[in-house]
């Protein structure tokens, strides 16, 4: 048994598969976030844990990893969870090509997915539009979480079942000589530290992150209300322009042709990055996004035009019984922009910055943390 002292700063995602991963291999972890809860990009998403987006290979397996970590942490902390899987949907001929061909694909990939055609999609799925629609791609490997509930309750599991101690309210200040300190009032020590501090490029290594290929994302989103009735959409679901999003979709042949489709007739949404994707939560409320801007520093507030363009587009594809927007934000995620996954770097001795998962740190977070663990 190892039994060093390991610190992690930041109890987002990442930050806490980092501090799990390393309570497993016999650190003794202490994890400092700068606020009361963690309240960074981890509770601002969808709570989609979501194979499909990513490439055959070391990262479908790792978000598959993944997912199996979360669906064993959600029944052991009691965190809602549901296996709903992801429907791609299809109302262009030439959308239905590139899922026909993703289709082909993934099944000589090994994954569990399924074209379906409309009288399939109908019968099962009363959320989805059928004015127009040709047919959809279900996949089965996707999970949903609420990102706000299974944020909040993780550390408290972790605490009982892996003796991870949090300190909320510790805004790390400085690092060196494998000490952390806080302020000027507090100083700890410990023999590996991990610095998971998301889009905070500011305070911690400052120079390591002017170094670095990566550049921040705005990204803003809604939550409608919850569905009267106790009705589920039964699965999450994405429109046509997800396709031109994900990694995993880039070898269709004919995704290019697609996207130049988009390009010409709906500019403004690729301008903005908007592509359209619902989960639900437990509560039985949507949570609907989103849009991609880039840069180191955005204004804080959210434009009403593009929530209107994701509520038009939404309109689309889905039909909710309550289109009532309860709550709308923005998240921020760090985004690498020299195409790698995830960075991690030791700046000094002893110290590790993990970094730059963008729109994929639910899925791949906790099979990330055991790999560079595992290695260290
Ligand atoms: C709108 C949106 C939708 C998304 N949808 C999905 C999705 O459905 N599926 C998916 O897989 N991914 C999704 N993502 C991506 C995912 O949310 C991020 O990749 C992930 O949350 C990043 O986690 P993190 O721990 O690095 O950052 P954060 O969650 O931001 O956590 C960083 C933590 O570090 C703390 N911190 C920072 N500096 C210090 C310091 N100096 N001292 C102490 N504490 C510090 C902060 O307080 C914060 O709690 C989405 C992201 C956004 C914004």
């Amino acid at each position: 048994m190892v039994n060093k002292q390991a610190i992690v700063i930041g109890a987002g995602i990442v930050g806490l598969a980092t501090a799990r991963a390393l309570a497993i291999k016999g650190h003794s972890v202490t994890v400092f976030d700068r606020s009361q809860q963690a309240v960074g990009a981890s509770i601002r998403n969808f709570g989609m844990i979501w194979p499909i987006g990513q490439p055959e290979g070391k990262l479908y397996n790792r978000a598959i990893r993944s997912r199996d970590v979360w669906k064993e942490a959600c029944e052991g902390a009691g965190i809602w969870h549901e296996a709903a899987g992801s429907l791609h949907l299809a109302y262009h001929a030439d959308e239905m090509q590139v899922l026909t061909e993703l289709n082909d694909m993934f099944n000589q990939q090994g994954r569990r997915v399924s074209l379906l055609d409309k009288s399939d999609i109908i019968q099962k799925y009363d959320a989805v539009n059928p004015d127009n629609l040709l047919g959809g791609l279900y996949s089965s490997d996707e999970m949903v979480v609420d990102p706000g509930e299974a944020i909040s309750k993780l550390p408290e599991y972790f605490t009982k079942e892996y003796g991870i101690e949090f300190n909320w309210g510790k805004c790390v200040s400085y690092i060196a000589d494998q000490t952390i300190y806080i302020g000027n009032e507090e100083e700890h020590e410990a023999d590996t530290i991990f610095v998971c501090s998301g889009a905070d490029f500011e305070t911690l290594y400052p120079e390591a992150y002017a170094a670095m290929p990566i550049t921040k994302c705005k990204l803003q989103m809604m939550r409608l209300a919850s569905q009267p009735d106790n009705w589920r959409t039964g699965t999450s679901l994405c429109g046509g322009l997800s396709l031109i999003h994900y990694n995993s979709f880039k070898t269709a042949p004919s995704l290019a042709e697609l996207k130049d489709r988009y390009q010409n007739e709906s500019g403004a949404y690729l301008d903005w990055g908007v592509h359209v994707m619902v989960s639900q939560n437990g509560k039985g409320e949507l949570t609907i996004g989103d849009s991609h801007e880039y840069g180191l520093t955005f204004d804080p507030f959210d434009k009403a035009f593009i929530n209107k363009m994701i509520l038009d587009y939404g309109k689309q594809f889905a039909c909710f019984k309550d289109w009532s927007l309860m709550e709308s934000w923005n998240g921020i995620y760090p985004k690498l922009t020299n195409g790698e996954t995830e960075i991690c770097i030791s700046p000094e001795k002893g110290v590790y910055i993990v970094n730059g998962l963008g729109g994929a740190g639910m899925t791949l977070s906790f099979g990330l943390a055991e790999e560079i663990v595992s290695a260290i």
